[in-house]
């Protein structure tokens, strides 16, 4: 087994593809690709094949952890224009738009109360530091 498809694997990712991986002391960011050739409306979504653009910045969303590093899946997305909801990124199956949030489903889905924009350098480790970390921000 390649070692992209056991980090894919790992990390539970459908529809992707794992370009290549960075490991630091800190961080483990994970860059993905998407396999399908349709571009999907995150809020209806309408699929297209017609590309509007491609986003010059990869979105990134933080995952689930892999031992002691932060876990973050970075992406280049395009956009598509949506009759009912115009130019608009490309949604991903695990999270919802950067712009909603920068985690992913399995992290919400983990830690519900985890406030969408947040970006600290680590996520809480029990409802008390869930707390804490509300009041931090
Ligand atoms: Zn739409």
């Amino acid at each position: 087994m390649r070692v992209t498809s056991l980090v894919k694997q790992i990390l539970g990712l459908k529809g992707v593809v794992v370009r290549e991986g960075f490991l630091s002391q800190r961080e483990v960011v994970v860059n993905l690709k998407l396999t399908r050739s349709k571009l999907l409306c995150p809020k209806c979504n309408y699929s297209t094949r017609s590309c509007d653009d491609a986003r010059t910045v990869d979105s990134r969303w933080r995952h689930l952890d892999m031992g002691i590093r932060e876990t973050w899946l970075s992406c280049s997305l395009r956009r598509l224009k949506c009759p009912s909801h115009g130019v608009i990124t490309e949604s991903v199956s695990f999270a919802r738009p950067v712009a909603e949030s920068r985690f992913t489903r399995d992290v919400e889905h983990r830690w519900p109360g985890v406030p969408p924009r947040w970006t600290g350098p680590q996520l809480p480790s029990s409802p008390h530091c869930m707390e804490n970390s509300r009041h931090d921000l």
